[in-house]
C-alpha cells in the first residue's frame, strides 16, 4: 500500500468519522431550520467527506464543485492558491456552505468564502472535516469542525499525498523516511 519510504498511522478510524459526519449534519439541519442550502464542495480533498455529509443533511440544497490546490507533491502549503472557475457558481442570495477536508493555514478557505461574497449570497459558512492548530488562530472562522487534529501531514478519506491514498478508509498520519 505505501512505499517503504512512506509511513502511515491510523489518526481517525472510519467509524469515528461517520459518527461525527452525522453529528455536524444534524447540526447544519438544526442551524439552518429547513432554508435552503448551497454547498460549495472544495476537490479534490473534500469529496468524499461531502458525499457523506451532503447525504445526512435534510435540507433542501444545491451542490457545486471548487478546484483548489496549494500543496502539488509536497506536504506544506506552497501559499499560494489556485482556484478554479467559479464563474458557474450561482449563490446570489442563498445560504452557502463551503465544505472543505483540512483548515490548515487558511488561504484556501478565506480566497473562496471572498470569492462567494463578492456574489452576494445570504449567508456563508465554512464547515471542514479537519482543523489544524495553525488554523484555530485565524480570522476565519469555522462554523463546523469535524476534528481538530495535529499539525502533522494527514492523507485518507478522500485526501492525497502526490495524487495518492485518497481512498484510505480513514484519516492517516504519513511520515516519509
Ligand atoms: P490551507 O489553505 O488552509 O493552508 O490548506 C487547505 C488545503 O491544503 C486543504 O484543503 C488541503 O487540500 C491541503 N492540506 C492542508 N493540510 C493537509 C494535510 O495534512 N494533508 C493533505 N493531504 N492536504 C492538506
Amino acid at each position: 500500500m505505501s512505499s517503504s519510504a512512506e509511513r502511515l498511522e491510523l489518526v481517525i478510524s472510519e467509524a469515528r468519522i461517520r459518527a461525527r459526519t452525522a453529528a455536524l449534519a444534524r447540526r447544519i439541519d438544526a442551524d439552518y431550520g429547513g432554508k435552503a442550502l448551497s454547498l460549495v464542495v472544495v476537490l479534490k480533498g473534500a469529496a468524499i467527506f461531502a458525499a457523506d455529509l451532503m447525504r445526512r443533511i435534510s435540507l433542501p440544497l444545491t451542490v457545486d464543485f471548487i478546484a483548489a490546490a496549494s500543496y502539488g507533491a509536497a506536504t506544506s502549503s506552497s501559499g499560494n492558491v489556485a482556484l478554479g472557475s467559479t464563474d458557474r457558481i450561482d449563490v446570489a442570495g442563498r445560504h452557502v456552505l463551503i465544505i472543505e477536508d483540512i483548515v490548515d493555514s487558511g488561504l484556501t478557505g478565506a480566497a473562496i468564502r471572498d470569492a462567494m461574497l463578492r456574489r452576494g449570497p445570504a449567508s456563508q459558512a465554512l464547515c471542514a472535516l479537519l482543523r489544524k492548530p495553525a488554523a484555530a488562530a485565524l480570522q476565519l472562522p469555522v462554523a463546523y469542525v469535524g476534528f481538530d487534529i495535529a499539525a502533522d501531514f494527514v492523507v485518507g478519506w478522500g485526501m492525497d499525498y502526490a495524487e495518492r491514498y485518497r481512498n484510505l478508509r480513514g484519516v492517516y498520519r504519513l511520515s516519509l523516511q
